[in-house]
């Protein structure tokens, strides 16, 4: 397995992007950036992550680091340069010595994956230098500078090069030193040093954003194969002894449910929904009812620490539904309560909570006032799901 020194380039002035830096746009509720670094952190071969960012932009880009999982690869921020070669030198200057191989990335390909630095790691191997990179599937023509056909390419043998770009590290080090003249990419560099470079096919998610429209473009393409949704349910028996808590609000009426913590029912249902969106177990393994710690404890604080798994799984809350079936109390006018502390809970805008309720007309233990039971679903966009 060949280690890997990944070097990913934020540092640019997104000038056609409207102004703001595109690289700490949200993708599906995620950075730009974060999609790049989390394909690296999961990637075997990478051993260390160097991301190469505007000054400005260190604070933010270090917690995107720590949040990721990053840290477990001795990850580093460097600064930019007044140029992209000059941002790549940077990340250089950074790169640990004892990693053959040397990744270079582009901040704003996000639809990069693990799998496919793997194997353009695994072509630098072989031959020295390799690139990620896409066929064309245009007629390309070249033309004069006053808009006159030339020529007609074989497209064929056309290809649009991406990253990741990896190389051996003697080879990008030196071409680097060696060159004078600008490149848009590092591979040219290593071309004019005379080595041969091997294209390795990708598909168009390695496509890179330059305008807003790309990056709606490949919301699309992402956003298919990240989103996840999750089904929860919960039940407890009434108990007229204890304080009633529905959706993190306090209702005075009761009847209370018994439960180890404050037994609220419609945060359970919604924490197990995003739980299982998320593929990541049910509340009963991440809390379970014989730790003291939960005791009593109000159920908005364990939708706290869902949020917080979620996010270090990579995903982002979309939406939540959810529906109380009980006979009483009436909760119509506390719905919003109950929404926005949720919401809170989550870190999530409250229109993206939704609270219901029914009765059970009296038929069935909920019926009878025996028990409340709730139901939810949940949505959330991983990132980098492959
Ligand atoms: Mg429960």
């Amino acid at each position: 397995m060949p280690e890997v020194c990944g070097i990913i380039v934020a540092a640019g002035q997104s000038s056609r992007f409207g102004g703001r830096a595109k690289v700490l746009a949200a993708l599906l509720g995620h950075p730009v950036l974060e999609w790049s670094i989390r394909a690296h952190a999961a990637c075997e071969a990478v051993r260390q992550i160097v991301v190469v960012g505007q000054r400005e932009h260190r604070a933010e880009i270090e917690l995107m680091l720590q949040e990721c999982g990053a840290g477990g690869k001795a990850s580093v921020f460097a600064e930019g340069g007044a140029d992209r070669q000059a941002s790549v030198r940077s990340g250089l200057a950074h790169a640990r010595g004892d990693l053959d191989l040397i990744s270079i990335h582009d901040g704003a390909r996000p639809g990069v994956s693990a799998s496919l630095i793997e194997q353009v790691a695994a072509q630098a191997e072989v031959s020295g230098a390799a690139v990620a990179a896409q066929r064309v599937h245009d007629t390309v023509k070249r033309c004069t500078t006053d808009g006159v056909v030339e020529e007609t390419l074989d497209r064929s043998r056309l290809w649009r090069i991406a990253t990741p770009q990896i190389f051996r590290r003697e080879l990008i080090v030196r071409a680097h030193e060696d060159s004078s003249e600008a490149a848009t990419d590092d591979a040219a560099l290593v071309e004019r040093s005379g080595h041969r470079v091997s294209v390795v096919e990708a598909d168009e998610r390695i496509g890179k954003i330059t305008t807003a429209l790309d990056l709606r473009a490949l919301e699309g393409m992402l956003g298919g194969e990240s989103m996840r949704v999750g089904f929860g349910y919960d039940i407890h028996r009434t108990d007229p002894s204890r304080s009633l808590f529905l959706g993190g609000v306090h209702f005075p009426e009761g009847p209370g449910l018994s439960g180890h913590s404050d037994a609220d029912v419609v945060c359970h249902a919604v924490a197990d929904g995003l739980l299982g969106a998320a593929a990541l177990g049910d509340i009963g393994r991440h809390f379970p009812n014989t730790d003291p710690r939960y005791a009593g404890i109000s159920s908005l604080e364990l939708l706290r620490e869902v949020a917080a798994r979620l996010r270090e799984a990579g995903a982002r809350v979309i939406n939540v539904d959810a529906v109380l079936i009980a006979e009483r109390p009436k909760i119509a006018d506390r719905v919003d309560e109950m929404r926005a502390r949720m919401g809170q809970a989550l870190g999530v805008d409250v229109e993206r909570i939704s609270v219901k309720a029914t009765t059970a007309e009296k038929t069935g233990p909920a019926g009878r006032g025996e028990c409340m039971e709730a139901h939810a679903v949940a949505q959330i966009a991983l990132c980098s799901a492959r």
